[in-house]
């Protein structure tokens, strides 16, 4: 799949909508979820046009992801949930419900995850 600049994500990336940024590096965006679904519910979304995991790790450089992912590390410390633990989550394509075609890392924390994931 094509990425499209005009997905909401894009459009937070070139400060078209506004976010409250908790964190800005030069390979990583983050934000709260606009819809929390955990007392803390962030976003860590790369500067770069990539769609997927699958899109970022196909083609994106190492360093480039290497600095992604040190970057959603560095959120879950600055926002202080690693002492009490966090779940990351990328939701990727039709199956898993990808709404937003920007790639993108959910934090989820500040209660009782539950379990992985929910029986079918
Ligand atoms: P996913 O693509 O992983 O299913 O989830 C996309 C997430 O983006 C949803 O949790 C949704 O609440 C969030 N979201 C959608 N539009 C906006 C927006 O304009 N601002 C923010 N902060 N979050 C958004």
């Amino acid at each position: 799949m094509a990425y499209d600049e005009s997905n909401i994500f894009a459009k937070i990336l070139r400060g078209e909508i506004p976010c409250e940024k908790v964190y800005e590096d030069e390979y990583a965006l983050a934000f709260p979820d606009i819809r929390p679904l955990a007392p803390v519910h962030l976003l860590v979304i790369p500067k770069g046009p990539y769609v997927s995991l699958d899109d970022l790790t196909a083609n994106a450089s190492a360093e480039f992801i290497g600095g992604f992912f040190r970057a959603v590390g560095e959120v879950a410390r600055k926002v202080g949930v690693v002492e009490n633990g966090y779940r990351i989550l990328a939701n990727n394509g039709a199956d898993a419900h990808q709404e937003v075609m920007h790639f993108h890392v959910h934090i989820f924390a500040g209660r009782q995850l539950g379990g992985m994931l929910k029986k079918a």
